[in-house]
Parts: structure tokens; C-alpha cells; sequence
């Protein structure tokens, strides 16, 4: 692939920030430069926009941001949309206290609309989109780069130090943390870029919802209006937008970064850990905004290295490791080792493998598991002690690895708002066999170290802590007759 990077977009390649997804050429002919957001949801500290506006001031154009909502992508319901939807609303008004145009869409049965990137790229020099590694923002964009006759470039927005400008022979998250803290002070300012060309104001080939000035009852509306999953409900934990996001960083630096070192490993203490994951997802924060409300904090330099070190070592080492792998979601991604043991110990008696139908709802003989589940199912997001004995124990209660793998990876996706994220498949393959193998050991798991409730049920007020959350009441989902296959195990995006 032929890479074109006019004027002062080199340098941003240059930082490995930006590349190339097509061969077309930059048309300066045009009406604007096109910036297509899916998932990194925030008008400002956004490389993607600060790409598109470098472009725009060389070409003299403005720029014009794209976000559209359809009803049909993998997962849609009332708590995905309604969190989406706010996060759209807030880069709508961002957006223009920026100076710039932004465009919103929402698909619902009045208001449906085809191809409406396609239709807003024929106006444009360029299109800059997110270089996400994987789910719907990474097939989208891979998709419309092939198909559209506008050059297309691709910037990283999720990760404080771009991956590609690390190399690609990192094998180990030491050798990551290494690098990349070797690097990391020079990605810790935040650079946004001013627009020199006046806002947008031209034709449009279509009419933009105006979200910028919804009320929450409007957006409650757009959803109630939308052919998606209205089963789940939205969670009452995650507040929307912006706001929703300052009050966790606000959170972080006064409740939680303190003793962060010390709790972060308790499930009980509801100060043990920042929540921030679905904003992050989301990009409605970045990390760098994250990292510089840590450097204000009056906490222990130990609770700062730790929350850096998950934060940008473990995050983006993540990340990393997906953008290399063809099918980041895929089942062939956990190790060969781990593989081959859990097919020795395949066919081995499943005596405790539970209905789709008890996962989802979090009612399986085992307690300690229904509790973690029920944080998914109930606030959409699970803290992160829970989270491997979670993963670990849908081996023992599914019928083989295979279908271990999809059902953990289609219940963290459906219900979690953190969800279909390089974290998640990275997290997954390593509960199925991160690091080494451990000793031949148990049916069912042979070399895969499991993992005990015991850390929270050890604790003094555990059992009864355990007992509240695995009762907790949850919404009643619709239950498909079986989690889809052909993403999580044929590595197949859906058409
Ligand atoms: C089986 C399993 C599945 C997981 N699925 C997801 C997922 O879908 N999405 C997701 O973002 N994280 C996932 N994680 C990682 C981690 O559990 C969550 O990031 C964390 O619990 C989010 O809560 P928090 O924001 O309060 O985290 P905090 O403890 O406050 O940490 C701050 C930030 O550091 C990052 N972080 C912390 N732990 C990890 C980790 N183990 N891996 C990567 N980043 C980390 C996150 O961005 C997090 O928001 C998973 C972990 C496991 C073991």
C-alpha cells in the first residue's frame, strides 16, 4: 500500500500516530476534510481530529466530523446506544465551542439513511478515521478504505504512545513496559491543534439530528426508537458524556488513587478501582487526560506507578498485541500450549456446565461466579479482581474450550460497556492461558492455572458480600438459542 502523507500529516506518520489505508491521493479540490468517528467519542486531546484539523489548515478546509449510529451493529441495545448517544452529543457541543462542524446521525424507523460516509466523502479531500485493532471500528473502517475513492488515513486515538512506534518484536509485557516507558514522557502533553479555516457551514447530503442540544429524555427517546436489544437496560453506575467522565477522574484523584496500591485487589471496597474502563472504551476519555489528573492527585507515588503501569502498560500492551493479529477476537489467538491441553482434556466429564440462559442471568450453582456476573449484567462492567476467576470458570461450565471462549468473549461483549475492546480478548486469552503452563493438573484445565473465589471470599466480610451480589436482581434478557461462532472462532467479522 502506497503511503501519501501530504504536507504536515509526515510528521504524524513520521510518529507512527498515522497511516495509510488506501492508495488514492488527497484531492485539494474540496469541501472539507472528512473525519469519521466511531469509537473515539471525545472533541478534544483527539489525535484523529487533531490529524484531520493538520490536514485541514494545510489545504485551507475546514473540517467536518462524521458520527453516525446504525441499529445494526453486533450487540446494539438500550445500554450500549444510550451510553454512545451521549458521548455524541458531548463532541457535538465540544465540537463547535473547537470551531468545528460536526455531523450526527441516528438510525431509527423514521430516520434510516444508507452509505451516509460514503455520501459525505465525495465532498471531501481526505477521510481520516480511527486505527482501532478491533471490532465494529476496525472492520468499518478497513471496509470503506477498499471500497471508497477518497485517500483514507487511519489514526491511533486510544493509546498514549502509538503501538506501530514501539516495533514489532515485543514478545513479553516486560520487554512492552520497557519500551514504552522509555518513551512515555514524550506523549504526555496535550496537543490540540487550532483550526485556521472558519467552521463548515456548506451542503450536506442529508439532515443531520441535532444532538448537540438533546436533553437526556431525547436521547432516551432515539433509543426507545431504534430496532436494537431493548432487554438490557442502560446502567445507573455510568453517568453519560463528559460530565459522567469528569465526575470518575474527579473520583480517581480524591477516593480512589489515595489507596489505590493498597485496595485495588478488593471487590468489597467500592474505592478499589476508578471505573473509568467504559469512558476509555468509549474514548470519551484518553489516557493522557487520565495520566495528567494522576500527576495533580495527592496520593502516594506507589498508587500513581500502579495505576500507570495498568493504565499504559497493561492497556496498551493490549492494544499492542491485537493490531499484529489478524483475528484479535478469535479463538486461535491463545497460545499453542494452552491450545493443545485444553484439547488433551477436552473430552473429559463436564459435570458442572450450566444454560446460556443461567450465564447470562447469573444464576449457576456456583455463587461466587453469579456475583461476578451479575456486575456485568446489572452495572455493565466488572472489577478487575473478578474478573479472572470469571473467565477462568466458563471452561469448567461449557460443554468444550471452543465454546468456553465464545461465551465468555459474547457475554463480556453483550452486557459490558468496556466490552469488544483489545483488553477483552486480551484479558480472555490470558484467564485461558497467559504466561507459562502450569503442571498437568486438573480435568477439564490440564496445564491452565485456575484460579480460587478466595480472594474476596477470604475476606472478613466476603461470604456475605458475595451472597448480596450474586442476588442482586438483573433485568431479563432475550437469550439467543446459542453466542455467535463466526467471529469468535472462524475469526469472521459479521457482513
Ligand atoms: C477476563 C477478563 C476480561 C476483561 N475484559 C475487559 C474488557 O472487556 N475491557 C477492558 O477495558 N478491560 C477488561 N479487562 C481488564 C480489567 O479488568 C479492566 O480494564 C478493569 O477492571 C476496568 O475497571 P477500572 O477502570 O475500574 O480499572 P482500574 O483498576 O481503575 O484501572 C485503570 C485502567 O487501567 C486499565 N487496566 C486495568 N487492568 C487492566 C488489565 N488487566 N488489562 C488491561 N487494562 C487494564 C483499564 O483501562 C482501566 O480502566 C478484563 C480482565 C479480565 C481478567
Amino acid at each position: 500500500m502506497t503511503a501519501r502523507f501530504p504536507g504536515a500529516l509526515a510528521a504524524w506518520a513520521e510518529a507512527a500516530r498515522v497511516r495509510s489505508l488506501n492508495a488514492h491521493d488527497v484531492r485539494p479540490a474540496a469541501r472539507y476534510v472528512l473525519c469519521w468517528l466511531q469509537q473515539a467519542l471525545r472533541a478534544r486531546d483527539n489525535p484523529v481530529i487533531d490529524a484531520a484539523i493538520c490536514l485541514g489548515n494545510d489545504l485551507g478546509l475546514p473540517v467536518l466530523v462524521y458520527h453516525g449510529l446504525r441499529e445494526d451493529y453486533p450487540y446494539a441495545s438500550d445500554r450500549l446506544h444510550r451510553f454512545i448517544l451521549g458521548a455524541s452529543r458531548d463532541l457535538a457541543r465540544e465540537c463547535r465551542q473547537r470551531g468545528l462542524a460536526s455531523v450526527h446521525h441516528v438510525d431509527r424507523a423514521a430516520m434510516r439513511e444508507k452509505g451516509l460516509v460514503y455520501r459525505l466523502a465525495a465532498d471531501s479531500a481526505a477521510v481520516l478515521v480511527e486505527d482501532q485493532p478491533t471490532f465494529v471500528a476496525r472492520w468499518q473502517s478497513a471496509r470503506f478504505a477498499a471500497r471508497s475513492d477518497r485517500a483514507v488515513f487511519a489514526v491511533n486515538a486510544a493509546c498514549l504512545v502509538p503501538p506501530a512506534l514501539l516495533g514489532n518484536d515485543i514478545g513479553s509485557t516486560s520487554a512492552f513496559r520497557r519500551r514504552h516507558e522509555a518513551v512515555r514522557a514524550d506523549w504526555l502533553r496535550a496537543s490540540d491543534m487550532r483550526p485556521t479555516v472558519p467552521a463548515y457551514e456548506g451542503p450536506l447530503p442529508f439532515t443531520p439530528d441535532r444532538l448537540g442540544t438533546s436533553t437526556d429524555a431525547e436521547i432516551d427517546r432515539l433509543v426507545a426508537a431504534a430496532d436494537i436489544d431493548h432487554s438490557l437496560p442502560p446502567s445507573a453506575m455510568f453517568p453519560l458524556g463528559r460530565d459522567g467522565a469528569v465526575a470518575k477522574l474527579e473520583r480517581l484523584m480524591d477516593a480512589v488513587l489515595p489507596t489505590y496500591a493498597a485496595v485495588r485487589n478488593d471487590a468489597t471496597n467500592p474505592a478499589g478501582a476508578s471505573t473509568l474502563s467504559p469512558y476509555l472504551h468509549f474514548g470519551i476519555v484518553g489516557p493522557r487526560e487520565i495520566m495528567a489528573t494522576v500527576a495533580a492527585a495527592d496520593a502516594p507515588a506507589g498508587a500513581k506507578e500502579k495505576l500507570a503501569d495498568e493504565l499504559l502498560t497493561w492497556r496498551e500492551w493490549f492494544h499492542y498485541q491485537a493490531r499484529a493479529l489478524v483475528a484479535p477476537e478469535g479463538y486461535d489467538r491463545i497460545s499453542g500450549w494452552a491450545r493443545d491441553t485444553l484439547k488433551a482434556h477436552a473430552t473429559d466429564p463436564r459435570p458442572e456446565v450450566e444454560t446460556l440462559d443461567a450465564l447470562l442471568h447469573g444464576e449457576t450453582r456456583d455463587e461466587s461466579w453469579n456475583a461476578c456476573q451479575r456486575q456485568f449484567l446489572v452495572d455493565g462492567w466488572m472489577h478487575n479482581n473478578l474478573r479472572m476467576y470469571w473467565g477462568k470458570r466458563i471452561i469448567a461450565m461449557t460443554p468444550n474450550p471452543q465454546t468456553a471462549w465464545a461465551t465468555a468473549c459474547y457475554l463480556n461483549d453483550r452486557l459490558s460497556l468496556d466490552g469488544r475492546d483489545p483488553s477483552t480478548y486480551g484479558n480472555i486469552a490470558s484467564s485461558f492461558g497467559g504466561g507459562s503452563p502450569g503442571k498437568d493438573g486438573p480435568a477439564i484445565y490440564g496445564k491452565v492455572p485456575t484460579r480460587s473465589d478466595g480472594s474476596t471470599r477470604h475476606r472478613t466480610d466476603g461470604p456475605a458480600w458475595l451472597h448480596a451480589a450474586a442476588t442482586r436482581s438483573g433485568p431479563e434478557l432475550v437469550v439467543p438459542d446459542a453466542v455467535p461462532t463466526d467471529l469468535y472462532l472462524a475469526g469472521k467479522p459479521p457482513r
